[in-house]
């Protein structure tokens, strides 16, 4: 699991979500006090993803402004500032939803809870101790691994 913790504010939710597919504890700020994302930010050392320029003037946290208004390209900006080895052993280690550690389950206690055709052709199952979502190397997987192949592209040349 990766070391790096984020706090993303309100105008960021898909990319929140995409860092945790990534392996990384992101929290999605929905609040709108700043003091109380200030606060968040210094206590648990997370870096501040915000779009808002104003956000960048407070000091003993860091803070990416982010300038994109695709995901994909945020995630090019943030890899590269930080930056972040974006590794495929990495991929959902993380709830997408709930920002929780996934554990590994038996393909037997995934049986009931998958649709059959799941069952029958994947092996390796997670779920999320927290909210009982299911994960598998589906086509879920896939569109990650290709939206990683294409920032990862851009990066090279
Ligand atoms: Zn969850």
């Amino acid at each position: 699991m990766r070391n790096e913790r984020f706090i993303v504010t309100r105008e960021l939710g898909k990319l929140a979500k995409w860092l945790r597919i990534l392996g990384y504890d992101s929290i999605y700020y929905e609040k709108k006090q700043i003091s109380g994302l200030i606060i968040q930010a210094l206590r648990e050392k997370r870096i501040l993803l915000t779009r808002s320029p104003v956000l960048a003037k407070y000091t003993g946290i860091r803070v990416i402004i982010v300038r994109h208004d695709h995901v994909e390209d945020q995630i090019e900006q943030v890899t590269k500032e930080m930056p972040l080895p974006l590794k495929d052993e990495d991929l959902f280690q993380r709830c997408v939803e709930c920002n929780t550690p996934l554990e590994d389950i038996a393909k037997e206690e995934a049986g009931a809870k998958v649709p059959e055709y799941v069952f029958r052709t994947q092996e390796v199952f997670k779920r999320c101790p927290q909210c009982g979502k299911i994960f598998w190397k589906g086509t879920h997987w896939d569109m990650v691994e290709k939206a990683l192949d294409k920032v990862r592209g851009k990066g090279r040349r």
